[in-house]
């Protein structure tokens, strides 16, 4: 950001690129939902606010620390403008640099990109989930005057300005009360906005809720209420669902809700909403928002630790009287009532959405595509509560259609008493899992297999053990007993056996562990499966993304010595011994089962080579 001198007093600064484009974006798209511009700003004004009183919990000593926390519109239908001021925190001079310069996360620009629909339409809703809501005021308006003074007793005001296209300038002020204001000029299109009916509906809408009270021409017009105190029977569900909108900026109703009240040791009520739909954010760890703590009514922080990583989707509200009076954020990190709240709350909602499993199934199918990925990390990083995830865990197995699931209990009922194995396989896509050559064996004698095809099973599954005493076990490394139905009479020879394997050996040198006979395979030649020390195959293609120096272990070539083109080898082998061809045969079986493993690092040397088979094999 570079600072220009305009005047003595005013100072122009740039906007970084990656700004300039999210405005020409907001400013030149067409919005569903326009209105929402009035739902960020309040929602900011009341941020501010909620950050003056949890200031005032435990020092006074700022701007007009008797004055009433309250958010003021004023509209002007002449004039066609708002403004909309309130007497929280306030910004300083850096605070107008960096915190309405700048994108605060990484990423942002991408997802607003991606959801500008077809006909050029963006959703605005969805903007503020990307924490840029002050932007969206650039759909309504061309110019916006910021003017702001910081709580602090000596602290100086600032009127912030800016048309939204490239910069904006900043300059000293004389202002006397503590707090921001924020004023514009509707455009044309949207003059609507400056009627008082429509501003009251739209606050009626979208901040009926928030914790202030909001004046429009000095007319309260909201209700400032904590509906998780209320009693359940009185709340309808109309009110559940506008209270899920303001707490979670959604705009769809949630999926499912939970509202408890916990009397004893430990004292809180809680309101939990399941969404219905996931973030596209859901697994970055700036998506950390979920539920807000309030202190006795008294919001505290929307980011305290009330549930473990998992579960950071839920939205919704706790409020405690069992924290100390002068609560500061220092408390909340270490509280141990924070801490019990957390284990108590974590075992209901596990309670819940097992009953939810229980109940209606598709409901929760719904929720697990949607959240899966981050839930079903809780397998294994909270042991307390291993037991009760293992049953809500799903996934798609060779028993299942494309796209439904089962659940490990399901499996090993089928699997029955002989079974000790829940038996896995990891990959991109089922399409390719379903052509996996190691999936033979279990085919053939009809074993289900889990198909893991979500990159989260990778970093869970092989690290749970066991369910049931039943271990998980990869189907790459499981040790395959004879199979019955084998037909001795069509393998080779043992003698043509080890001498196969030896060329195969010395033909592929160290690019494998080892080469032996396999047991799994029925209808291909060759597959290739995790040495001694190898990792699951999936897991290593992704340390592999993560780090290009990652060194994948060596595999094991297994070989079906009863499929045609082996034996077609042998015979070669016993007839010529190690011939080119035969050796090139050896690389070509080789480098086939890498490419179906999605490893083949060289197509072209493989390419090339199937051409001169194509040249032999046509050739009279
Ligand atoms: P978000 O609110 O998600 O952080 P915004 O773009 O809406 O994103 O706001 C950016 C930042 O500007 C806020 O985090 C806050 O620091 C500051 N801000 C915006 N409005 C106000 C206000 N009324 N009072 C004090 N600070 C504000």
């Amino acid at each position: 950001m570079s600072a220009d001198t305009i005047s003595e007093q005013t100072q122009s600064y740039e906007f970084k690129a990656e700004m300039k484009q999210l405005l020409n974006l907001i400013i030149h798209s067409l919005y569903t939902h326009p209105e929402v511009f009035l739902r960020e700003l309040v929602s900011n004004s009341s941020d501010a606010l909620n950050k003056v009183r949890f200031r005032k919990l435990t020092d006074t000593n700022i701007i007009d620390p008797d004055d009433e926390l309250r958010i003021d519109i004023k509209v002007d239908k002449e004039e066609q403008t708002i403004e909309i001021s309130d007497n929280g925190i306030g910004m300083t001079q850096e605070d107008l640099v960096s915190r309405l310069g700048t994108i605060a996360s990484s990423g942002t620009l991408d997802f607003i990109k991606n959801i500008k629909k077809e006909d050029g339409k963006i959703d605005a809703n969805l903007i503020g989930q990307f924490g840029v809501g002050f932007y969206s005021v650039f759909m309504v308006t061309e110019e916006v005057t910021v003017e702001t003074r910081n709580a602090e007793n000596d602290s100086q005001a600032f009127r912030w300005i800016s048309f939204g296209e490239d910069n904006f300038t900043i300059e000293e002020i004389e202002k006397e009360k503590r707090g921001t204001s924020i004023k514009f000029k509707l455009k044309e299109e949207y003059k609507e906005f400056a009627e008082d009916w429509k501003i009251n509906s739209t606050i009626q809408k979208y901040s009926n809720f928030v914790d202030f009270p909001v004046y429009v021409n000095d007319e309260k017009v909201n209700t400032v209420d904590a509906i998780w105190q209320r009693k359940k029977d009185d709340i309808t569900d109309e009110e559940y669902n506008e209270f899920y909108k303001f707490v979670s900026g959604d705009f769809s109703d949630p999926s499912e809700r939970l509202h408890i009240n916990i009397e004893g040791n430990i004292n809180f009520k809680a309101i939990v909403y399941l969404p219905e739909n996931a973030p596209p954010t859901l697994l970055s760890q700036e998506n950390q928002k979920s539920l807000h703590l309030y202190s006795n009514r008294v919001f505290i922080q929307d980011d305290a630790d009330l549930l473990p990583d998992y579960l950071r989707f839920l939205k919704g509200v706790v409020d405690t009287e069992d924290l100390p009076l002068n609560v500061s954020r220092e408390v909340t990190q270490n509280s141990p009532v924070l801490a019990k709240i957390k284990n108590i709350l974590t075992k209901k909602i596990l309670d819940w959405l097992t009953d939810l499993a229980n109940k209606d199934s598709d409901k929760y199918t719904k929720f697990y595509k949607n959240f899966g990925p981050l839930f079903k990390l809780g397998s294994n990083s909270d042991f307390t509560n291993k037991e009760k995830i293992l049953p809500l865990l799903r996934f798609e197995s060779t028993n299942t259609k494309n796209g439904e699931f089962t659940d490990l209990e399901a499996y090993i009922t089928k699997a029955g008493e002989e079974q000790k194995e829940i038996f896995y396989v990891s990959g991109q896509s089922r399409e390719s899992l379903e052509r996996n050559p190691n999936l033979e064996y279990f085919k053939k004698n009809e074993i289900e297999v889990l198909l893991l095809i979500d990159p989260s099973d990778v970093f869970t599954v092989p690290y749970l053990g066991a369910f049931k005493e039943k271990l998980f076990t990869p189907i790459d490394k499981a040790d395959i007993k004879d199979s019955k139905e084998e037909n001795e009479e069509n393998k080779i020879e043992d003698e043509q056996k080890g001498s196969l394997i030896k060329v195969f050996k010395d033909t592929l040198q160290d690019k494998i562990e080892d080469v032996i006979e396999s047991k799994r395979l029925v209808d291909s030649p060759v597959t290739l499966v995790s040495g001694k020390q190898g990792l699951d195959p999936q897991m290593e293609k992704m340390m592999k993304m993560m780090d290009k120096n990652f060194q994948s272990s060596k595999k094991i070539l297994e070989i079906n010595l009863s499929h045609p083109l082996i034996k077609n080898l042998s015979k070669m082998n016993l007839e010529s011994g190690s011939t080119v061809d035969l050796r090139n045969a050896i690389e070509q079986l080789y480098e086939s089962a890498q490419l179906l493993e999605g490893e083949l690092q060289n197509p072209a040397e493989f390419v090339s080579r199937i051409y001169s088979f194509m040249e032999k094999a046509t050739e009279n």
